[in-house]
């Protein structure tokens, strides 16, 4: 064994600072030394705000203190995403988070539901979802504080400012060892065998290393420029290829801060909202095929609630991810490695799920190629995973009002996904692998969202009497409204718990 003294990262955005706390974390107590290599002047990409609830895990996992950390981020709380305008215009659905219904009779409960539905049942799927009827009440409280009702069923993550993140995480790694050296790296040294030596940066510092982790957004300057790894393209199943962002002053309606993400569908893409404790995220998705920038930018501003913070940031992205993950001596991670639309707000979780792999399969000095192997296939299979669920709000809209949306509607379907489809609308049936990021709930609320029902419940469902279903339906719908009813209003709670002093 050789062991790994030098870990290096290049670039200190939201992926490197996460990265350095992980393994801050990680390589306590041993004789690895991590250093981060950020340059100021570059900056960062400064957009990222929604995150899922495995965030929420992460901060748990590095023993961080989510109310410190909410009221240093000036985060709020999101329990769904609510799509507008995606299925049908003037329709809107919630993706929420948590489980769908308990089980009835050890049944599982989408398929009772869809017995019932079946046989005329007036209830919609979401009415069962503690964290959609909340969101849509826009109230909040920690789903662990209210056992034994059905409000515990819900799940959560944060809206954080991604600035501040990247602060905050950096104190953290910082407070354990990680050092962080300032500079622009002008060069990346390599050996003969083409693996990293070390970064020359313009100040004149040189940092050596024996194992690189390519934090540096778009550019990759390690596992794209310096070891040429090429990229895998899915520009013809997703059509947007840039986005504009822009950050606005809070208004002082309540209604503004809403407990979840606003995605609404536009003409040639889609729009966002993330409400913040300080100011709000705001953005639009679109395809340079069907929009100019200027037309994007005027289409948002027109949109956005509050007074601008700054100037409209256009944004181009290549939707894909890298032929390979790690390469030689170097993992990518965050934008370095791919990007995929932010529709589902996936791409800081594939940050730390993919350090979570990096320390599983965790090498000495030497790399052993099965380790990189079974890295890269696992870490691509979380990629085309969260590829398919985005395609799929695509492929099944209804909308052909606009030349983007019937494009879309033509887009290749990959095989992986087809698959999947195919397979819940036989009786809803769900194709999962053991690690899968999105659980049923997430298929069975986007599937239902945008109008795809199974053709037919599973036969063993009829083995329940109709009556234990629909009374199970009838009584738990009324007492989640009622009880989310009871609940303090979301902004209320920022205010009363988790205000910055
Ligand atoms: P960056 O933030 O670009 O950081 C790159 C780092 O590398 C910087 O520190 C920079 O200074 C450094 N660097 C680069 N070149 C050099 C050099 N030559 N020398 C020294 N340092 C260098 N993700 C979500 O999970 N949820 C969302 O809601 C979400 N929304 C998004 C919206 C848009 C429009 C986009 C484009 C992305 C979104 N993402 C979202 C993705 C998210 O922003 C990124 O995954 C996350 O910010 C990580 O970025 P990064 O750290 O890889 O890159």
């Amino acid at each position: 064994m050789k062991p790994l003294n030098r870990i290096v990262i290049a670039g200190g955005g939201t992926a490197g600072w996460i990265t350095a706390a992980m393994l801050s974390f990680m390589t306590k107590g041993t004789s690895t030394a991590v250093e981060l290599v950020e340059s100021d002047e570059i900056g960062t990409i400064g957009v990222g705000e929604s995150t899922i609830p495995p965030f929420v895990v992460l901060l748990r996992s590095l023993g961080i203190d989510e109310q410190d950390f909410i009221k240093s981020t000036n985060a709020s709380f999101k329990l769904a995403i609510r799509f507008e305008d995606w299925f049908k215009k003037n329709q809107h659905y919630y993706h929420p988070f948590g489980t769908l219904g308990g089980l009835i009779d050890n049944h599982e409960f989408y398929q009772c539901w869809l017995r019932a539905k079946a046989a005329g049942h007036p209830s919609e799927l979401q009415d069962f979802a503690a964290a959609t009827v909340m969101a849509d009440q826009m109230k909040f409280l920690l789903p662990f504080k209210a056992p034994r009702t059905m409000i515990a069923s819900a799940s959560y993550a944060l809206h954080v400012d991604a600035k501040r993140v990247a602060q905050y995480l950096r104190r953290y790694a910082e407070e354990r060892g990680v050092t962080r050296t300032e500079g622009r790296i002008n060069r990346v040294r390599t050996h003969p065998d083409g693996s990293i030596a070390g970064l020359d940066l313009s100040n004149g510092k040189v940092v050596d290393g024996d194992f690189f982790i390519d934090c540096t957004g778009f550019r990759a300057l390690l596992i794209g420029q310096t070891l040429g790894v090429g990229y895998v393209s899915w520009a013809d199943e997703l059509l947007c290829d840039r986005a504009v962002a822009v950050q606005t002053e809070n208004t002082d309606d309540d209604a503004d801060v809403h407990p979840y993400t606003l995605s609404q569908a536009q003409d040639c893409g889609w729009r966002w909202r993330i409400p913040l404790q300080h100011r709000a995220g705001n953005g639009y998705v679109y395809s340079s095929r069907f929009l100019s920038d200027d037309e994007a930018v005027a289409t948002l501003m027109r949109q956005v609630k509050g007074r601008p913070l700054i100037e409209p940031n256009i944004i181009p992205f290549k939707t894909g991810m890298r032929a390979k993950m790690w390469e030689k001596n170097c993992v990518a991670l965050g934008l370095a490695a791919g990007f995929i639309e932010p529709l589902e707000s996936t791409a800081i979780h594939l940050v730390y799920r993919a350090v979570d792999y990096l320390f599983r399969f965790f090498p000495d000095a030497d790399c052993d190629p099965s380790l990189q192997a079974e890295f890269n296939r696992r870490v691509a299979a979380e990629y085309e995973e969260v590829r398919d669920f985005i395609v799929l709000h695509y492929c099944t809209t209804q909308r052909d009002d606009t030349p983007f949306w019937r494009a879309a509607q033509r887009t290749p379907i990959p095989a992986s996904l087809r698959a999947r489809m195919e397979l819940f609308k036989a009786t809803g049936i769900l194709r999962q692998g053991l690690e899968e990021l999105f659980g049923a709930a997430s298929w069975q609320s986007v599937y239902e969202g945008m109008g795809v029902r199974p053709a037919r419940y599973q036969p063993f469902v009829d083995k329940l009497p109709m009556s234990v279903i629909t009374e199970t339906l009838d009584r738990s719908a009324p007492l989640l409204k009622a009880q989310v009813a009871g609940l303090p209003h979301h902004a209320q709670f920022l205010r009363d718990h988790c205000r910055a002093e």
